[in-house]
């Protein structure tokens, strides 16, 4: 967003980033063997292609530079404010301006308000019972404790998902046992990640027109992906034909096979894409549990058939709260409305980008525009190009601003959760997708093209514009 605007002109604007560094989720996330699955050079900037990229699929650190690079080549980092965390904001209807407060009680205003804030910044850790009482470490996947080393401890592991997949194998090298409690069974595919070769960078780096192709052809072949998410597709049965091939390849054993197999959908919960998540689990020292938690013991973990397993350090990769979207941030729109309970149903956006009775206000990466077969990347750059518009168009008729009209965004809404009832999504499982009363609130419902087109250029019929008086 900050490159766009610069580009467009416009510098008066300041970044906000609790943190010291800029990256965001790939500066928090820093676990061991922590890396991004979709391709790399999908997974980077239309308009800054890295023909560098080391690997297939980048690790964390790679990434990490990359965004570092983004930020210093495009004079970004004197529009960064970092350890600034914005705790509100509300509408002030008469200067057209919003009114935000920081959490050491700074106040700030301004005209337009972007909320850049990510679906997956909060550590979600369960609350388990006893959990206060355990004497050996604990720590999040995305707040990883780099001083604690694991080396010959006996590790638990509470969660299966897309982050332990990734550090599950690196740990297992080095622990003495690890322990992984899983709740329910996941799809993995394998990733195919190796390093390019030297001529392959070559090429990269002094053809951009086979660049450019490359980068197209990865883009194509996953938006495909998505027919294999309408619920009973044959392009889903065969993903999951060849998901579980890939599980019979690796685990023999057919009592942990089973146990390893899911009983839902494909595409339900977000698909895994590992090269050695089976093979760290058909090691000696790691062991699935998929017996319940039921409780936190001072030197270890109980589970409901009351057996007990004793550990060093508990690792929770148990996800983030992606559901609460602007929380915890108080954020209040026109005629003092709160959008924590506005949303308490469940988060819904225009576009997922505005909402109506919050002028001014843009999200990027909002409500319903996750993805489970495509780079988000390229959904935010979608929303960036929609997002300065409208800033361009309140800049140039000298607006005071513009708000989205509640029947455009409910019709928009009814639209996307219709889609999303016909893709596996809407299928009886448990994800992070999802609210506690299984609406999904978090992804798109359709092809990216589809989205792509929606907002290459905002319908301002949609808007009511408010002339400054
Ligand atoms: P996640 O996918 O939400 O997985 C959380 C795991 O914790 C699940 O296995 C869940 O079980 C389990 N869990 C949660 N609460 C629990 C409880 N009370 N007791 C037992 N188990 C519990 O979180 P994540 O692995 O951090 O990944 C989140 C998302 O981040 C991914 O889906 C992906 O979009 C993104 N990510 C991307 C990459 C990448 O390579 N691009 C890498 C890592 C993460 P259930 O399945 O039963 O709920």
């Amino acid at each position: 967003m900050g490159i766009r605007l610069l580009k467009a002109g416009i510098s008066s604007f300041i970044i906000f980033e609790k943190s010291d560094r800029v990256g965001g989720t790939w500066y928090d996330n820093s676990y061991p063997g922590a890396g991004c699955d979709v391709p790399s050079h999908l997974y980077c900037y239309s308009f800054e292609p890295n023909p560098n990229w080391s690997r297939k699929f980048s690790l964390q650190l790679e990434i990490q530079d990359y965004l570092d690079h983004c930020a210093v080549k495009y004079g970004l980092m004197k529009h960064i404010r970092f350890r600034t965390e914005i705790a509100g904001a509300s509408f002030d209807e008469g200067q057209g301006v919003w009114r935000m407060r920081t959490t050491t009680g700074e106040e700030l205003c301004a005209h337009v308000l972007v909320s850049a804030t990510g679906q997956l910044n909060r550590p979600h850790v369960p609350k388990l019972l006893g959990l206060d009482c355990f004497e050996g470490t604990t720590f999040h996947s995305a707040r990883w404790n780099h001083d604690h080393d694991l080396a010959g401890e006996n590790v638990a592991v509470v969660g299966n998902g897309a982050s332990a997949i990734q550090f599950v194998p690196c740990i297992a090298r080095v622990a003495r046992k690890v322990t992984i409690f899983q709740r329910s069974a996941n799809y993995v595919v394998p990733r195919f990640d190796r390093a390019y070769k030297p001529w392959e960078r070559w090429i990269f780096q002094n053809v951009p027109l086979a660049l450019w192709l490359y980068r197209a052809t990865i883009y194509w072949r996953l938006e495909a992906r998505f027919f294999g998410f309408f619920r009973d597709s044959w392009v889903g049965k065969k993903l999951r034909e060849g998901a579980l091939k890939y599980l019979g390849q690796w685990v023999s054993d057919p009592a942990l096979a089973e146990r390893l197999t899911p009983d839902y959908p494909i595409g339900c919960k977000r698909i895994l894409i590992s090269d050695d998540y089976y093979e760290s689990l058909v090691r000696p020292n790691v062991e699935v549990v998929t017996e319940p938690i039921a409780g936190v013991a001072r030197r270890g973990i109980v589970t409901e058939d009351g057996i007990s397993r004793s550990f060093d350090t508990i690792i929770f990769a148990t996800g983030f709260e992606t559901t609460s979207f602007l929380a915890p941030m108080q954020i209040e729109g026109l005629g003092g409305r709160k959008l924590a309970e506005e949303w308490r149903t469940g988060a819904e956006a225009y576009l997922g980008v505005t909402l109506s009775g919050y002028p001014n206000l843009f999200l990027l990466y909002g409500p319903n525009t996750n993805l489970g077969h495509n780079s988000i990347i390229f959904m935010i750059e979608c929303q960036v190009n929609y997002v300065l518009q409208c800033i361009q168009q309140l800049m140039r008729q000298g607006l005071s601003y513009l708000d989205v009209r509640r029947e455009a965004m409910d019709q928009y809404n009814q639209h996307v959760q219709r889609a999303i009832e016909k893709t596996a999504w809407a299928a009886g499982c448990h994800s992070w997708y999802k609210t506690e009363s299984g609406k999904v609130t978090n992804n798109w419902s359709g092809f990216t093209v589809e989205y792509w087109w929606k907002t290459r250029q905002p319908d301002f019929g949609a808007y009511e514009l408010v002339p400054r008086g």
